[in-house]
């Protein structure tokens, strides 16, 4: 059962900056007796280059700074510090050596002089590609930035981040504009200043700045108080439509009522439109990351791909950044973080995040449903879940993350986003059956995210077995092994309870649905991945071959490149024909083959015709999805 006192020692607070500041005077007594100052320059930002100095309180003798290595939210070692430079370390005039350990790359030793209280300390970061595939470093485009502070970051090692005192400035190319959850307290031209805060917050905190730049008030009547800090590239982008706004304002509305609480003192969802910047979204406590292509929100066919995108972020405020995992509950960000609960802090995201798109109106329910059969078909085809339950995915996320799509069938990626989602689902329609439609996975949601109404931002850590209670307070069920089984499972196919007990099927039809014309139509894949498995860039090149499907047993690999098709030179209308034409026939489709500059023909063995996942309303059941869909909020 749910133990209020048995979590409450549990909490981690984030304390105000009022209750903050003696606490990490006392705290920081070995290390320091005034917080850091860190003055972030973007003025170089247009070309990739971001600057910092930084003033670090020290005492006489070895000191170790360090820069965050296992970001928050990203779940894997991503802090950028390969693209680290320019360190300079300064006391009194004097230039300090520094040394990095041999060991750990984010530490840097210095031997503090007597008579030292503080270093100056210089670091540049290149916003360019790097090694360790930080998000952080396409944030940058020639008219805006968004910053995440590990970029430019330094502190004390060993000593937990929410008890080290930072007082933050950014420095502004002239014209632009910023937006961030930190407060502002002054400007001095270009710079603005911040009120103090902890590392733990900062990290927290991004700040987007461009040329093109707007404040966007959202729903004015919930306090506490929500904005839209939007960069563009282009000044029309600014003026998004009514909509787009009106479904933000119901964002924060379906929320309040989905959880019945706010863990923050505001919220700023952060959103940089750019074509040459790299996508993003990254969850905080106040704020979220959020960068999609310029015309995400304005482009009508792109909705089906970005509509969630701000409610997964939102929705991490609650299940995430409040609410989280022990294992991912680190005090600093040189602790290894544990992800096998993943499944629920992303998985229960992802399908939270996709309902309130719908009921928020950033989607209608018709591509919320398209989605699903897309995303529940890929793992019902996917043979590595033969080999790798959805608990591994979970455990080894921080190595999953990027890699190509060759062979991703059978190496499995991050399915516990969207295999966690289908469980969730299974989860809320199981409650729905088990209390004769009483309850739902929003009475689950109340208890277990909302804890008893608005607080500011603080972590409450949790176990699985904490989940089992709180789900058997809802609904008496053996909650355990109904996770366990769904989670441990290595079943040919995927966990489709919930569309089903949802009154849908996972069926296929000879035409892509809407939500595969957008995907297909912006990355212009040539899908027959579900008929003859195959998936090909639009040149004939094959991304990836399903283990097990007619192109597999026909010898076919990724990288190899089909030439042509029956004779006729490859595209996808060549290739979709030639599927459509064998179909119920015998004759094999006959293919030209490239590997690495050898050529062949390829014999495809496969007469099913055209494959396209969708799912289809099974007659004289309650429509439950539809129900679920529904806006909650009053
Ligand atoms: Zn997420």
């Amino acid at each position: 059962m749910f133990h209020p006192a048995r979590l409450r020692p549990l909490v981690v607070a984030f304390v105000t900056i009022f209750a903050l500041l003696p606490g990490i005077f006392h705290a920081a007594a070995q290390t320091a007796t005034q917080p850091i100052l860190i003055t972030a320059d973007l003025t170089d930002a247009p070309r990739k280059l971001i600057h910092a100095n930084l003033q670090i309180p020290v005492a006489p003798g070895p000191v170790t700074l360090t820069t965050a290595k296992w970001i928050p939210g990203t779940h894997r070692p991503s802090g950028p510090i390969d693209n680290l430079t320019g360190l300079v370390v300064h006391a009194g005039g004097k230039e300090l050596p520094w040394r990095r350990d041999d060991v750990d790359m984010y530490a840097f030793h210095i031997d503090v002089p007597q008579g030292v209280t503080k270093l100056d300390i210089h670091v540049d970061f290149l916003a360019v590609a790097g090694s360790t595939v930080s998000s952080d470093d396409g944030s940058t485009s020639g008219l805006q930035t968004t910053m995440e502070w590990e970029e430019v970051l330094l502190y004390p090692a060993g000593v937990p981040v929410r008890e080290i005192a930072v007082v933050p400035s950014v420095k502004l190319p002239a014209e632009w504009k910023l937006g961030t959850a930190l407060t502002p307290t002054s400007t001095d031209g270009s710079t603005t200043h911040f009120a103090p805060t902890t590392i733990e917050m900062l990290v927290d905190s991004p700040v987007i700045a461009g040329k093109y730049f707007r404040e966007i008030p959202l729903a004015p009547d919930v306090t506490p108080k929500h904005f839209l800090d939007l960069a563009a590239d282009a000044p029309e982008d600014l003026e998004l439509k009514p909509a787009m706004i009106e479904s933000l304002s119901k964002l924060v509305h379906e929320a309040g009522a989905m959880y019945d609480s706010r863990h923050y003192n505001h919220y700023n969802f952060l959103l940089g439109l750019s074509d040459r910047e790299e996508g993003n979204g990254l969850e905080h406590h106040q704020s979220s990351d959020n960068r999609t292509p310029e015309h995400a929100y304005s482009d009508e066919s792109l909705a089906p791909l970005f509509g969630d995108l701000l409610p997964h972020e939102y929705t991490h405020s609650w299940n995430g950044k409040y609410r989280r995992p022990a294992g991912l509950a680190t005090p600093d960000y040189a602790t290894p973080m544990q992800g096998s609960l993943l499944w629920v802090y992303e998985g229960m995201t992802q399908y939270l995040g996709e309902i309130l798109s719908v009921r928020a109106g950033f989607e209608t329910p018709e591509q919320f449903k398209e989605a699903l059969a897309y995303s529940a078909a890929s793992l019902d085809v996917k043979p590595g879940r033969t080999w790798r339950d959805l608990e591994d995915t979970a455990v080894a996320s921080s190595i999953l993350r990027g890699g190509g799509r060759e062979w991703s069938n059978w190496r499995r990626g991050q399915d516990y986003y969207q295999e966690g989602a289908l469980i969730w689902l299974d989860v809320d329609t199981t409650i729905r059956k088990l209390t004769g439609d009483k309850k739902s996975l929003h009475d689950f949601c109340v208890l277990f995210l909302g804890k008893g109404g608005n607080t500011p931002p603080e972590v409450v850590p949790y176990t699985f077995d904490d989940v089992v209670a709180t789900l058997n307070q809802v609904a008496p069920n053996d909650w355990a092994a109904f996770l366990r089984e769904r989670v441990t499972s290595k079943a040919a196919h995927a966990p489709l309870e919930g569309i089903t007990q949802g009154g849908y099927a996972l069926v296929y039809s000879d035409k892509p649905s809407g939500y595969e014309r957008a995907v297909l139509g912006r990355t212009g894949v040539v899908d027959a991945y579900f008929s003859a498995g195959l998936m090909l860039r639009a040149d004939g090149t094959i991304s990836d071959v399903l283990v097990g499907s007619a192109a597999y047993k026909a010898g076919l690999g990724p990288a190899e490149k089909i030439i042509a098709v029956n004779g006729r030179a490859f595209s996808g209308p060549v290739l979709a024909l030639a599927l459509k034409a064998a179909k119920g026939t015998t004759q094999p489709i006959d293919l030209i083959v490239e590997n690495t500059g050898f050529f062949r023909i390829v014999h495809l063995d496969y007469h099913e015709g055209e494959k396209f996942p969708a799912l289809k309303r099974v007659d004289g059941t309650p429509d439950v999805l539809g129900e679920i869909l529904k806006p909650l909020a009053k």
